[in-house]
């Protein structure tokens, strides 16, 4: 899981596949792929167009860096709808958030820039409270509580995120170790979310512990929907807050996020940051227009039929699959991630003596096409256990994220991969 993990967060945002992908216009094998620019890319003079971007098929994942999700007409609608008019952005953050906790289910609700945005203001709120002095302070935080505790497997490189409020991460692995940090200093302990399969300490006993020394707990959710229950699911097991990205599952504004919880908390939280001057959170600023999108994502989403959007997504898989399977050697399976994402995924794999093509080979020529494509890594999304067995190393493969491909894209994955993987003659 780590893997996948540093994978999406870090190989793939400073590594060879992200180089690949900002320059691949430049390359001279850059030529587009026959018949291909004619089904896919941005319409004609398009606001992306005009500016020469490049469009990009995204099977990779609600991942930030290619921008998250698509919204939903209803959410542009709002967006629109908000900015047309003036209002008082505490009284909108207010009622906002208001109406979204009482919709979600939980106690309180605060519109924010993203789950990252989410975990300074939830970090801030654990800080200095109320309190207007301390707020004015920030990050100097000497004489508050500003120690943050977490597991060492949760390392996610959201860090900087809780640091920049002037805290001080301990990291920990067993309980014994977690109740001998915790002192009279720390002010929150901080749980990932998609680490729980590999810390020694699960969210049960986080939150216990947490209730026993009355040390509020964090749980960073970004990604974890569907399913729509999880909304409320980690606040109802005894998190004090979780953060969730709005731009992910929900398919809000790509600069929103949720942050969710106990009321003194969130309220503190909320005067933290903007519209109120003097504040950490100041630069993490969500307008009228996100609040209102975030709001009418959230109303969408709790009426979504989730049955009917696997049965979807799996059609476009065995779009993909029908296409590839006459490439022999080459293994397709479906695979829906526990923790996050929890969608279905098309896994492809194959023997790189067999088809002469390893994992990076495919994807530089993925993204080195006409249109771009961008796919996750093989195993992306799986948990893999400490003592795993090492693998083959022959083995290679991909991921394909169906759940953000836009129409008639399936069709267009199926057949660049089938160009690349299908054994050529005279390929030795
Ligand atoms: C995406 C993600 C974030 C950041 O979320 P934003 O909404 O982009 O701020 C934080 N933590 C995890 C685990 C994520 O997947």
């Amino acid at each position: 899981m780590r893997d996948w993990f540093r994978f999406l967060n870090r190989r793939q945002f400073l590594g060879k596949t992200a180089v690949v992908s900002a320059v691949a216009h430049l390359l001279p094998g850059a030529r587009p792929a026959s018949g291909l620019r004619a089904a896919a890319g941005f319409p004609q003079n398009h606001i992306y167009a005009k500016l020469g971007v490049r469009p990009v098929i995204n099977g990779l994942a609600t991942a930030t860096r290619v921008g998250g999700s698509l919204m939903p007409p209803e959410v542009v609608a709002a967006m629109e709808e908000a900015g047309k008019y003036f209002v008082s952005l505490p009284e909108l953050h207010e009622k906002a958030g208001r109406r979204l906790a009482q919709l979600i289910g939980v106690e309180a609700a605060l519109v924010t820039t993203g789950a990252a945005g989410s975990m300074t203001l939830g970090t801030a709120a654990c800080v200095t409270g109320a309190d207007p002095q301390k707020i004015s302070r920030l990050p100097d935080t000497s004489g508050m509580k500003n120690e943050i505790i977490m597991q060492k497997s949760h390392r996610s490189g959201y860090e900087q995120q809780m640091l920049l409020v002037g805290t001080k991460i301990i990291e920990i692995e067993t309980r014994e170790q977690l109740e001998s940090a915790i002192t009279p200093r720390t002010a929150m302990l901080f749980f990932l979310n998609i680490g729980d399969p590999n810390g020694q300490i699960k969210r049960a006993e986080w939150v216990a512990i947490g209730k026993k020394h009355a040390i509020p707990t964090f749980n960073d959710a970004a990604a974890d929907l569907p399913p729509k229950s999880r909304l409320s699911e980690y606040v109802k097991m005894g998190f004090d807050l979780v953060g969730f990205s709005g731009g992910k599952g929900l398919h809000g504004p790509q600069c929103s996020g949720l942050l969710l919880g106990r009321k003194d908390l969130v309220d503190a939280a909320r005067i933290n940051a903007s519209p109120w001057g003097g504040t950490i959170g100041r630069g993490m600023k969500v307008g009228k227009e996100e609040i209102m999108g975030l709001l009418a994502a959230v109303e969408r989403y709790l009426k979504i039929d989730h049955e009917a959007e696997r049965r979807e997504l799996e059609g476009r898989i065995r779009e993909i699959t029908q296409v590839l399977s006459s490439i022999k050697g080459l293994k397709t399976e479906i695979y829906v991630p526990e923790i996050a994402n929890h969608v279905p995924h098309l896994a492809i794999e194959w023997n790189r003596t067999q088809l002469k093509m390893t994992s990076q080979d495919v994807s530089e020529q993925l993204l080195k096409g006409e249109p771009s494509i961008e796919l996750a890594g093989r195993n992306w999304g799986r948990h893999k256990p400490k003592n795993a067995e090492p693998e083959n190393p022959e083995l290679q493969g991909l991921t394909v994220c169906v759940w953000t491909l836009r129409p008639g894209e399936p069709k267009i994955v199926a057949r660049r991969l089938h160009e690349i993987l299908a054994p050529k003659p005279g390929r030795t």
